[in-house]
């Protein structure tokens, strides 16, 4: 029996794997942080046997509200994956235990699908290779000699047009934001889709699929090679701490910002939602009544949007101008939001299999068109 981890997007210390009925793991901390939540490793040798899987440092974990009514993930092919029901949180321990017998000699485990470096790889040679009007940029290199890639889609027709900004993936354990992008992107460059055609007449789109490709190699949860949380770098991004965001901050500037959205995933709520960038100081009514408006095109397009639930609103001049939506809605006077979506599942509609998926990402992120859509006339 054994327990590896060392391959893209890969993490997990092991402890004891003699026993099948005894395998002690711990996740490994993010490089120079102190976060960690993230875990992705495969288990071999261990077919058809009972196996006791203890996370033993998961109390510890960045979000332990995370773990309540959470099922780890698993998969014997690494194309679908599947929640493991017996999966459980000793609060007082601080121990989360994954109970399952593999039906295959390798297994693989992740605290949510995971979404590789090659991948990402194989979704920007894609959308590229899809359309002529997509340009592909690199926008600069991470402390680890990765590509930041930036995707330009549009039509240079002489029109004027509203520019909007995508990004996912500031925080890499968060890989549900680049399964969101798939459904986003493909829909976007799809020749035949009406609605993405009218849109590509008002407005010019800034992708970046993966904001922290070091930290998805190395197997994060929050923080880039540097231990820099990306989301908390936009006021004053360093280039030997934070290039990612000093790179794409610069390459905003040069467009200028109509719309951004920034796509997370949220570890201990059950919902998608939408936070705004209440707070900052030169807020404007505009801003907020776009919001409202995009939320509601929103939940018409895909029901497993909502607006009931989400993190309560920053009081007025209290906003943290560190955090990308913050600072874009703040430096632009624009639309600016940020979408977070379960780890765990939806809440309002439960899948018992698959809990929030790859596939339930990648049709949220189709639907955002709608909703842009439904504001793109007023954005400027
Ligand atoms: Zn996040």
């Amino acid at each position: 029996m054994r327990i590896s981890s060392d391959f893209d997007g890969g993490n997990i210390i092991c402890r004891a794997c003699d026993d099948p009925g005894d395998i002690r793991l711990e996740i490994r901390r993010d490089a120079n942080s102190h976060f960690y939540q993230w875990f992705h490793y495969r288990l071999t040798g261990a077919r058809g046997q009972d196996c006791v899987m203890q996370i033993v440092n998961a109390g510890g974990a960045a979000y332990v509200g995370g773990w309540p009514d959470y099922r780890a993930v698993a998969s014997y092919d690494r194309r679908r994956w599947f929640r493991v029901p017996a999966t459980s949180f000793d609060r007082d321990a601080g121990v989360l235990t994954i109970r399952h017998a593999p039906e295959r000699d390798a297994v693989w485990y992740a605290y949510f699908a995971p979404y590789s470096m090659e991948r990402h790889a194989d979704l920007v040679a894609e959308i590229a290779a899809a359309s002529p009007l997509v340009r592909l940029e690199v926008a600069g290199a991470t402390l680890d000699g990765q590509d930041i890639d930036l995707l330009h889609i549009g039509r240079d027709d002489g029109k004027p047009k509203r520019q909007c900004w995508v990004i996912a993936r500031q925080h890499p354990g968060e890989t549900m934001a680049e399964w969101w992008m798939e459904g986003f992107l493909r829909r976007l460059v799809d020749p035949d889709d009406a609605l993405a055609r009218s849109l590509l007449a008002e407005a010019v789109f800034h992708v970046v699929p993966n904001m922290n490709p070091d930290g998805s190699r190395r197997g994060h949860l929050r923080t880039n090679a540097a231990g820099a949380n990306l989301n908390r770098e936009w006021n004053d991004p360093q280039p030997w701490r934070s290039p990612e965001v000093l790179h794409v901050r610069a390459a905003m500037q040069e467009t200028g910002v109509d719309f951004a959205l920034d796509v997370h995933g949220d570890e201990a709520l059950p919902y998608n939602f939408i936070a705004g960038p209440h707070g900052i100081p030169s807020l404007q009514p505009r801003q907020i009544a776009l919001m409202h408006d995009f939320q509601a095109a929103l939940v018409r397009a895909c029901p497993d949007f909502q607006t009931a639930r989400g993190y309560p609103e920053a009081a007025p001049g209290k906003a943290d101008l560190s955090m990308c939506t913050n600072w874009i809605a703040e430096t632009f006077g624009c639309l600016a939001m940020t979408l977070e979506m379960p780890f765990k599942d939806n809440a309002d509609a439960r899948d018992p299999a698959a809990g929030w998926s790859p596939e339930r990402s990648r049709k949220l992120g189709a639907a955002a068109l709608d909703a842009i859509d439904a504001v793109v006339d007023r954005l400027r």
